[in-house]
């Protein structure tokens, strides 16, 4: 049995998919787990290229969680002519944030 995600709602089971009978909306079936991480795959690609949670760690607030160290890797984003920016990953919750972001 699954329940909208935006409205709450049962959902019916459809080709691959779930609908929502009230608003419509859909999500796939199966592993949903590996549908909820898509904005965090440059995080694990990195992480997997680089063996196991290799990463380098240091004192860093968690705005997800509240937990105080976290991975980081530097990545330069956009353009050459942007400096490089320092991103962070939850040794907890694995939620990803950028330092610059705050
Ligand atoms: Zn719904
Ligand atoms: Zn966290």
């Amino acid at each position: 049995m699954e329940f909208c995600d935006e409205c709450g709602s049962m959902m019916k089971a459809d080709d691959g998919t779930w609908e929502c009978g009230s608003c419509g909306y859909t999500k796939p079936k199966g592993n949903t787990e590996q549908y909820t991480v898509t904005d965090d795959q440059e995080a694990s690609e990195v992480i997997e290229s680089s063996g196991e949670t290799s990463l380098p760690e240091t004192d860093a607030l968690c705005p997800e969680c509240g937990n105080d160290r976290a991975h980081w890797y530097m990545q330069q984003i956009r353009s050459a002519d942007e400096s490089e920016t320092r991103f962070f990953i939850c040794t907890e919750c694995e939620h990803k944030w950028r330092e610059d972001d705050n």
